[in-house]
């Protein structure tokens, strides 16, 4: 059974704050309907002349602050969908991996495949930078994780993957996937990227 294509609308925004470009700003929104889960919208903002890109998802029902977690243990698990925002955290624990939210982080839907691929290209990367530095320890660090993942790929090691989003955007589904409240420590304690938590009668300026 193939999902339904998703209707792509089309938002002009007009100009482009970065480069200038005249009305070259627009963004692409569609909705997936996800079954026993709801409705998820990505976006992305697109600049026809500079290029410039950004991509976000946003979760249109039940919105609240969770953590999921999802324990991989067979190919079948690596299928779990993983909806990340901006502001989602995600853990793979037995990696020592963390993605947090940052300037230059993306939005996406994607699944546990989908982001092991991402940390395995952002590990090539460094390892490559590494052996430049001729960083032989770092190597061979980096080499295990890629190692760990090619395992678990293979269903060969356990995974325990978490995702937590102080604003409810990020979410795992799947039969296996465990889900709680996050706690208000929690949040606190969480990366929220570019996004700012004001909490009315306190004054939290703590800037990173
Ligand atoms: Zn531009």
């Amino acid at each position: 059974m193939s999902e339904e294509r998703p209707n792509i609308q089309e938002i002009k925004l007009g100009d482009c704050p970065l480069c200038g470009g005249k009305n070259t700003l627009k963004a692409l929104q569609y909705i997936h309907d996800i079954p026993y889960f709801g409705r998820v919208m990505e976006s992305t903002i697109i600049c026809e002349k500079c290029g410039y890109r950004s991509a976000d998802v946003m979760i249109l029902e039940e919105k609240e602050p969770k953590l999921y977690t999802v324990r991989v243990e067979d190919e079948k698990d690596l299928f779990t969908r993983v909806v990340r925002s901006k502001s989602g955290t995600i853990e793979l624990e037995e990696l020592g991996i963390k993605v947090e939210p940052g300037p230059a982080s993306q939005g996406f839907v994607s699944n546990v495949e989908g982001v092991l691929e991402r940390v395995r290209e952002t590990l090539l990367m460094a390892k490559n930078f590494k052996e430049q530095e001729n960083d032989s320890e770092a190597v061979k660090k980096i080499d295990e994780l890629l190692k760990y993942i090619e395992d678990v790929r293979k269903g060969k090691k356990p995974l325990t993957v978490k995702i937590m989003d102080p604003f409810g955007n990020s979410a795992l589904i799947g039969e296996k996937v465990k889900t709680r409240l996050l706690t208000k420590e929690e949040i606190k304690r969480l990366s929220k990227g570019p996004y700012v938590v004001i909490e009315p009668g306190k004054s939290e300026d703590k800037a990173s």
